[in-house]
């Protein structure tokens, strides 16, 4: 659940960070001329669940009321990237003396640890810094979890930070405290993000000029605490913002989970692994898998893409549509399956797959390599029918290899996989 910027901020100040002062949470623009003084710098802050306001017109300045409720008047009512402004935050301009900061903590869904990215090139588009000057972004990932964020990674993060900043060396101290803080506040609210950008210098210290808190919903039975504080008494929907990717399949009726950022920039040295799974399980089981096993023989150049579950017996149309959402997904460079029949029949699965792959092939669509495995249920019928599927089409399956049965474990299936894939490559 994602909190609005002016409750993000009361989080932030509340754990002990500088937000600027605020005048108020305003639905009417005659309200906000009556709120801010006639010679008062004012920031006017659209209240979207959407990054990215600035470019878009949602955050505006003002010298004062009369300019300040002319500005509200415009912004209230439109959209911002599609999200009605029904809502701004009014608060003081932050008058800043030196460079802005990006601090932001987040956990990595391939393993699960914190991640903590600083940046003295705050205010733009992070993933853009990180495209274009790599450079200019450190980050730091923690294994172990620990409530408060070590003392020798703050002390890197802030140092990196105060060396690049504007005006950071005489706050080194301040920068390390906001760095602990953010990660502190990121730990006990039960966070996804917990973000600041951009932090501005500013003669009495590090200010966040914006906010974003995304709360993990699985969290949220413990944040009751939390909930009162800011005055919520129900949870919000989630409306974070999915991928392609995660829309194609809801609308399929599956579970996926992209891994990579939707605008992630392919290293064409890598491996880019999507997985098809049998269940949630086994789904988790194999990103980690894929993941390891490419650390320990193929010198970490395997990249898992997608979580994936279709839940207990899906049709044939709804496998071949998982099949059909990683083979249109351009990173993909090979398909990894197993199917672990229980509730789900290992003959629907192979339908599934034929299917997509023959109808794919006859259409000129891109497909890429499948590997994997299928035991279980249906077993006899679905190798009957793999058998007799090669004998057919041998063409369009070429490039499908399914173990059928328990004569090897999943693990070798994925690193023979990954290692045909590699020699297809030409790769060592
Ligand atoms: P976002 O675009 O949705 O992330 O919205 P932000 O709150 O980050 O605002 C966009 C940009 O406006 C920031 O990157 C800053 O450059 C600028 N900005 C926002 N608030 C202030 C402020 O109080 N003072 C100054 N000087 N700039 C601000
Ligand atoms: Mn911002």
């Amino acid at each position: 659940m994602r909190l609005y910027e002016d409750e993000a901020k009361r989080v932030f100040e509340r754990e002990g960070l500088a937000v600027p002062r605020p005048v108020g949470v305003f639905e009417s623009a005659a309200d906000v001329g009556k709120a801010v003084g006639p010679g008062a710098a004012v920031m006017l802050k659209a209240l979207v669940l959407i990054g990215g306001r600035g470019k878009a017109g949602g955050v505006r300045r003002a010298a004062g009321g009369a300019e300040a409720a002319a500005l509200a008047s415009d912004m209230l009512g439109r959209r911002i990237r599609g999200y009605p402004v029904e809502r701004l935050l009014v608060e003081e301009a932050v008058a800043t003396t030196g460079g802005a900061a990006y601090v932001g903590v987040t956990m990595n869904p391939a393993d699960f640890n914190v991640a903590v990215i600083v940046s003295p090139a705050g205010g733009v588009d992070i993933e853009q810094v990180a495209r274009e000057t790599p450079e200019k972004i450190l980050r730091v990932e923690l294994t172990a979890n620990e409530a408060a964020l070590p003392d020798a990674e703050a002390s890197r993060l802030a140092g990196f930070l105060a060396v690049g900043l504007p005006g950071g060396a005489a706050q080194a101290g301040a920068l390390k405290t906001v760095v602990s803080r953010v990660y502190a506040a990121f730990q006990k609210y039960d966070c996804k993000v917990a973000e600041i950008n951009p932090l501005l210098i500013t003669g009495s210290g590090p200010v966040a000029a914006d906010a974003k808190i995304v709360l993990d919903d699985n969290g949220l039975f413990r944040q009751g605490g939390l909930f009162r504080f800011l005055g919520l008494t129900t949870a919000r929907h989630d409306i974070s913002e999915p991928t392609r990717n995660e829309i194609r399949a809801r609308a399929a009726g599956f579970k996926y989970v992209d891994l990579l950022a939707e605008d992630h920039v392919k290293d064409p040295s890598k491996l880019y692994v999507g997985l098809v799974p049998g269940g949630a399980g086994y789904g988790i089981f194999s990103i980690d898998e894929v993941g390891g096993i490419g650390d320990r023989f193929f010198g970490g150049r395997v990249v898992p893409v997608n979580f994936m579950d279709s839940g207990g017996g899906p049709t044939v149309a709804m496998v071949g549509e998982m099949f059909d959402l990683l083979f249109d997904y351009e990173p993909v460079d090979l398909v990894i399956t197993s199917r672990f029949g229980g509730i789900s029949s290992c003959d629907v699965f192979i339908r599934g797959l034929v299917g997509c792959l023959r109808e794919r092939r006859r259409a000129g669509q891109r497909v890429v390599p499948v590997v994997g495995r299928m035991v279980g249920t249906d077993l006899p019928s679905a190798r009957e029918f793999l058998e007799r599927a090669k004998r057919e089409t041998p063409v369009e399956l070429e490039d499908m290899h399914i173990t059928v049965g328990n004569r090897k474990i999943m693990a070798e299936i994925i690193r023979e996989g990954i290692r045909f894939a590699f020699d297809r490559k030409g790769w060592a």
